[in-house]
């Protein structure tokens, strides 16, 4: 099923892209929680981590390294990467997606 995620992709719905290439997307969140809020996403759906299978190995791992490369773009040194899996965790969008946040202090653990 297909997820607003799925037309910023199609370049159908408007986003802030920080970064692209031929298997991720990295936009800003519409409601950032920090100075710095960044959505990464595979461009081939994957509903959440919970869903995720072997053969998503290399495309998760490689969106781990896009996270490190937006969090340098951003210049952050200090940032969290974090991923809801699942409404009761607080996921909205069921396509998956790491929250790249910084540019302020974070506590731990999350809420
Ligand atoms: P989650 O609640 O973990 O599923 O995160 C979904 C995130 O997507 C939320 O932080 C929303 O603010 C964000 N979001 C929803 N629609 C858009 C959009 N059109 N552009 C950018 N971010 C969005």
């Amino acid at each position: 099923m297909s997820t607003i995620f799925s037309k910023i992709i199609a370049g159908e719905l408007p986003a802030d892209v920080v970064y692209e290439d031929d298997k991720a997307l990295a936009f800003r969140d519409i409601h950032p929680v920090a100075p710095t809020h960044v959505l990464v996403i595979p461009k081939r759906e994957i509903v959440n981590i919970g869903e995720s299978v072997e053969d998503d190995a290399e495309l998760l791992g490689h969106l781990m390294i896009v996270a490190g490369r937006v969090a340098k773009l951003e210049n952050l040194t200090d940032f969290r990467v974090v991923t809801n899996s699942g409404a009761g965790a607080g996921q909205s969008v069921f396509h998956l997606h790491l929250h790249v946040i910084g540019g302020r202090s974070l506590s731990w653990p999350p809420g």
